[in-house]
């Protein structure tokens, strides 16, 4: 016999869904751009009317029902307009990170069949010399956010502000099958060709539902939400979503992204949540040591957060991050670390130690280690570490246009390409991506567990381990770190720190001191980098 079906309306979960929610509820509410002028000041009902006229100008230019259109724009207003104008009505937003290499930009546009791009007149560019080979793309629309780039004469050139002024608004509501196309976002290849992930509207406003959640990153109208995290780049952690769903006030940086002026917006707009890189973080810790602020929850991933940071940032800054997990491939919220009523009594230490993991899946992720290559679980003992695979409406089935990759198993999960740990609860403990574990002697070594020890040293600002070549061991690990302005280190030094902290076969075999560690386009450390740097270091005898 079949099972009775419910009764309840099949309403799609659309992008239109959270416009039409904030353009009726939250009108008043104000959205802030930073610029070179001062902060520009707007609310969500002038930025939905802007929304609306953005899709009359995607009319106008021609753009095809299912157009891809890309932005290569920092976080901003227009941004924002782009990120809802572009899917409601019907359209794919293909945010371009404007870090990329000039040949892999090239490469996701003509692979994404970008019709158009809405590019910042502080990056133009960036963008305008490499404008002959994106063969799809028919214009570029600038928006102006300052400076004194030059704007070039070609018909191709357009004006964000003369064409919105121009435009009739749309209704919108023509996206009637959840499952469509929103969004595309490439990850920014730190191997082989970057790949392209292709959100629907579904994935989006269920990941957006997780994000606002207490568990995730706890937001409501009392809130001023600041995405640190760039909107070229895995959609800003779903805060372009999750905010104006929870009519939340927003603050944008715009091209101002330096350390004090990040700061300096937080404590005067009021800032109560934002998120970041670790990168990000260690750098604004000096400008916000010590000041007031009304921040409630700081929001960090994209590569592990050492205890030492946030725990700086608890004595320094009275709260310590927030840590979450995930990839471009899962939207990319997947986990957080909101610590369990159990760990209510537990000491500060423990808690530390707590806030290092990568947290619980947010309701609606599955999560699973199994042995390399095949799907046998491994136990859930913080002791076995294997492949993380996860599973969930906002995670990817496959990518876009890339026959013969395989993003997921004969079983339905996601490989993640890291190396994790379970506990019996299933938080995640992050030991490595695949690509950067070191194998030495058959065994592996965590470089994130060595980076994280040696950055707990005081007088350390920054570390990266790499795996370097060795002809008896196979792989060693070589320690490569940048000290604080103002100290100093010695090898002996670092490696008598660590000694108590980590097995001694686990002992890097040697210090490299560094000016900086390299990042990649997102600000993550850029091991392939150090590599290839160190590709010839001499074994240690
Ligand atoms: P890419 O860096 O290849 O463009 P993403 O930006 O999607 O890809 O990064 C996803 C990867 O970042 C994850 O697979 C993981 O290795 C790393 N990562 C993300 N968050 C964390 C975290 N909190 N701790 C450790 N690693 C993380």
């Amino acid at each position: 016999m079949r099972p009775m079906l419910g009764l309840m309306q099949d309403v799609p979960l659309t992008l239109d869904t959270i416009f039409r929610h904030v353009e009726q509820h939250h009108g008043d509410v104000p959205i802030v751009t930073n610029g070179p002028g001062g902060p520009v000041r707007s609310t969500y009902a002038a930025w939905a009317d802007r929304t609306r006229r953005l899709g009359g100008v995607l009319d106008t230019l021609g753009v095809s029902a299912d157009g891809r259109v890309g932005t290569f724009a920092w976080n901003s207003q227009r941004h924002l307009e782009l990120y809802y104008g572009v899917p409601c009505t019907g359209r794919v937003l293909h945010t371009l990170n404007i870090r990329l290499f000039p040949e892999q930009l090239t490469y996701v546009v003509n692979h994404g069949e970008d019709e158009v791009v809405f590019v910042d007149r502080t990056v133009l560019p960036l963008l305008w010399p490499l404008i002959d080979t994106m063969t799809t793309v028919r214009h570029v629309v600038v928006m102006d956010d300052g400076g004194t780039n030059e704007v070039p004469d070609d018909p191709r050139v357009r004006d964000y502000e003369t064409l919105l002024a121009a435009a009739e608004p749309v209704a919108f509501g023509v996206v009637r099958d959840e499952n469509t196309a929103a969004s595309m976002c490439y990850t920014s290849g730190t191997t082989g060709n970057p790949k392209g992930v292709l959100y629907s509207h579904r994935s989006t406003v269920l990941h957006a539902m997780a994000v606002v959640s207490p568990n995730g990153f706890g937001i409501g109208v009392h809130d001023v939400a600041m995405p640190v995290v760039p909107m070229f780049h895995a959609n800003a952690w779903g805060l372009a979503q999750a905010a104006p769903m929870a009519g939340a006030a927003m603050v944008f940086p715009g091209a101002m992204m330096q350390p004090q002026a990040l700061a300096d917006l937080i404590v005067a707009e009021g800032v109560t949540f934002t998120a970041g890189v670790p990168t990000i973080w260690q750098g604004m810790l000096p400008h916000l040591a010590g000041r007031e602020h009304q921040l409630r929850k700081i929001g960090c991933g994209g590569s592990a957060v050492p205890a030492a940071l946030s725990e700086a940032y608890r004595e320094q800054v009275g709260l310590p991050i927030y840590q979450a997990w995930g990839m471009t491939e899962t939207h990319p919220v997947a986990s957080g670390g909101t610590l369990a009523r159990r760990y209510d009594d537990a000491d500060e230490a423990t808690k530390a130690a707590l806030r290092a993991r990568q947290g619980v899946p947010l309701f609606g992720v599955q999560a699973r280690i199994v042995t390399a290559g095949t799907t046998d679980e491994l136990p859930w003992d913080d002791v076995a570490t294997g492949e993380l695979q996860v599973r969930g409406p906002w995670c990817a089935a496959s990518y876009y246009e890339e026959p013969g990759t395989e993003l997921t198993t004969e079983d339905g999960w996601m490989k993640t390409g890291d190396i994790a740990a379970l506990d019996e609860f299933g938080s995640i403990r992050i030991a490595d991506r695949t690509k950067d574990l070191i194998k030495s002697g058959g065994e592996w070594i965590s470089s994130v567990d060595l980076e994280n020890a040696i950055m707990a040293h005081p007088a350390v600002a920054e570390a990266a381990v790499v795996a370097v070549p060795n002809p008896t061991w196979g792989e060693r690990p070589l320690a490569c770190v940048v000290v604080k302005p103002g100290e100093t280190l010695t090898e002996a030094q670092v490696l008598d720190h660590l000694r108590p902290l980590v097995a001694s076969w686990w002992l890097p075999d040697a210090v490299e001191f560094i000016d900086e560690v390299p990042k990649t386009s997102v600000g993550k450390f850029s091991k392939k980098d150090l590599r290839s740097r160190f590709a010839e270091y001499p074994a240690k005898s």
